[in-house]
């Protein structure tokens, strides 16, 4: 519980980024802190030791961070989940709809194998729009989706709601 204090200590809240209205989570003075960001992982990683997470998928970008590291952590190997037309082709991707207009994440289409256990990470769920691609692109490439995992979950957003009904999401800190 102390351990979660000081970790929600080292995030920043932005009034009206990027738009008005808005309170936009800032997670780099937690990147900056040494032992926070470790005791960071170590508490994203705790949920799931020993469920036998093969890989783990972040989400571009700040999923790469947190997700590489808790890899780490999980003795796991670490797959990038892409925002369009980054990956060389063969991809598989995943359309998806934001509040204005579409995006679409992006994996190579060997990048998990058929049964592989995953582990998908963030930094926050807001509407849930992007884990769901997450999801579900992983669930294209064959893999068993273990659970979801983030930093932090903005709780009034409702976006837990719209996974994969079969999704455990660990949130390490709720708003
Ligand atoms: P969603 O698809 O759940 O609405 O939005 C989640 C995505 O938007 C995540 O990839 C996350 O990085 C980004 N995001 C939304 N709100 C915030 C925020 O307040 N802080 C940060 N760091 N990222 C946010």
């Amino acid at each position: 519980e102390s351990n979660l204090r000081q970790i929600e200590a080292l995030i920043r809240a932005v009034p009206d980024f990027p738009q008005p209205g808005v309170v936009f989570r800032d997670i780099t003075p937690l990147l900056a802190d040494a032992g926070g960001f470790a005791r960071c992982i170590d508490a994203l990683a705790e949920p799931w030791q020993g469920s036998g997470v093969q890989a783990v998928c972040g989400i571009e970008s700040r999923g790469f961070i947190f997700g590489a590291a808790l890899a780490q952590k999980l003795h796991a190997g670490f797959v990038p989940l892409r925002k369009p037309n980054k990956l060389p082709p063969p991809v598989v991707s995943v359309d998806y709809a934001l509040e204005y207009g579409k995006d679409r994440l992006e994996a190579r289409n060997d990048a998990l194998r058929p049964g592989e256990r995953v582990l998908i990470v963030d930094d926050v769920l807001a509407t849930g729009g992007t884990l769901d691609a997450a999801c579900r692109l992983v669930e294209t490439l064959g893999a068993v989706r273990v659970g979801a995992s983030v930093v932090i979950e903005l709780e009034a957003l409702q976006g837990r709601h719209r996974l994969p009904g079969n999704t455990p999401l660990h949130a390490l800190l709720r708003y």
